[in-house]
């Protein structure tokens, strides 16, 4: 008795995973067609929905139609094999737990595993007992249908169950068919390595990309990153933004006086004032050598000509002191040129205008910030 509830549930199920695969609507008449040929309780049937299947056709509704008048001229009736005990619960019946998954990689395992099939399909079909009709079913299964984890693992269940029944019932296969078992195992497994793999390769990718964007000594933004940022503020902010170009006074001197290694300090902590002046408004990047450029979102020149002046104050207030030493190194200073963008204008006509500032405050004598256009 109990025996014969657990057969009938699996038949049910079965019958169902086969319905779902093969992606005809789930009504009650598909499923019926489905459960009879699975369950060979119509003579012919098996037969008939095996032929289907190596024509394609097993996801069309017209034909199942044909199959139902063809088999079910009176309609479809209960099953006269109705279960005497409620089934019990089986353990695979349970929801799959959805996880995130990579459809790129979903539908290359699938196209493994439809090999697979193909595959245990074969060998299914040299079996001495008639389970050609299970076979075909599994070489007609449309491989488009498998393309989520959920009817993937379905898949793999429906292949796992009809060959446990082969093993059972033909030991000359068990070699050919445990191989293919393997197989299956191992491309589980390949699929949880590639999906950890995926991970690991988009972490390194991101690491690379900020890798490649930033200055190695003073942790800004580099020239790169910078060509890239006023690329799409041109395409974006429409002419409202402005850039100011600093430069370092006398540095040459600086580092022949103090050394190259006093000398990166120094970069380092003008970078970190820039950084933090400008954090609110927009960037600083380390344009090359001992120059900086500022990419500013506002476009009001006096206020970003005081912001610029007050980096300069407090550049040239600060007296340089030799940390180990307690020596005191002196003053640096900085000059700047400061320009809106024009609507319209390229990235090399904005920064020649603040190229040319930069230039003039140098002429005229440094430690100063210039303004193209000049303020009222
Ligand atoms: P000016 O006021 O005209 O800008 O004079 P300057 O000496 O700053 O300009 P110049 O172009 O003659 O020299 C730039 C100096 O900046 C020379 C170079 O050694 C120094 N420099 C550039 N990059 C680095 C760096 O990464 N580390 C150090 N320590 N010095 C650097
Ligand atoms: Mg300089
Ligand atoms: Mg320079």
């Amino acid at each position: 008795m109990q025996k014969m509830s657990k057969r009938l549930w699996d038949i049910g199920r079965m019958a169902w995973d086969r319905l779902i695969l093969t992606g005809a609507p789930p009504t009650p008449e598909n499923y019926a067609l489905w459960y009879h040929a699975t369950g060979g309780t119509v003579a012919g049937l098996p037969e008939a929905m095996a032929e289907l299947a190596s024509a394609g056709m097993l996801g069309q509704t017209a034909a199942l139609e044909q199959m139902q008048t063809r088999f079910f001229p009176e309609g479809i009736k209960p099953t006269p094999t109705a279960p005497e005990a409620p089934p019990e619960p089986a353990p695979e019946a349970k929801p799959t737990e959805a996880r995130p998954s990579n459809l790129s990689i979903v539908y290359r395992v699938s196209e493994d595993a439809g090999d697979i099939m193909d595959a245990a399909a074969q060998v299914l079909s040299q079996a001495d007992r008639a389970h050609s009709d299970y076979a075909e079913t599994l070489a007609g299964l449309q491989p488009t249908r498998i393309d989520t984890p959920t009817s993937l693992k379905t898949a793999i269940r429906l292949l796992t169950e009809e060959t446990d029944k082969v093993i059972s019932e033909n030991t000359g296969l068990r070699a050919q068919l445990e191989g293919l078992s393997d197989r299956m195992r191992a491309l589980r497994e390949e699929l949880t390595a590639t999906q950890s793999e995926l991970g690991r390769t988009q972490a390194n990718l991101s690491e690379a990309r900020i890798a490649a964007d930033t200055d190695a000594l003073t942790n800004l933004p580099n020239r790169r990153r910078f060509e890239q940022d006023l690329s799409a503020l041109i395409r974006s902010a429409n002419g409202k933004f402005c850039l100011v170009l600093a430069d370092i006074d006398f540095f040459k001197n600086f580092n022949d006086q103090h050394g190259h290694v006093m000398g990166d300090q120094v970069l380092r902590l003008v970078a970190q004032g820039l950084a933090r002046r400008v954090e609110k408004l927009g960037r600083a990047y380390r344009f090359g050598g001992e120059e900086f450029a500022l990419l500013i979102r506002d476009i009001e020149l006096p206020k970003v000509f005081d912001l610029c002046e007050a980096i300069r104050r407090d550049v040239a207030t600060r007296e340089v002191v030799n940390r180990t030493t307690a020596q005191p190194l002196g003053r640096i200073t900085l000059s700047a040129g400061l320009t809106a963008a024009v609507a319209g204008e390229t990235g090399d006509s904005i920064i020649g205008r603040a190229d040319r500032a930069l230039y003039a405050a140098k002429n005229q004598g440094r430690n100063r910030v210039i303004v193209d256009p000049p303020l009222a």
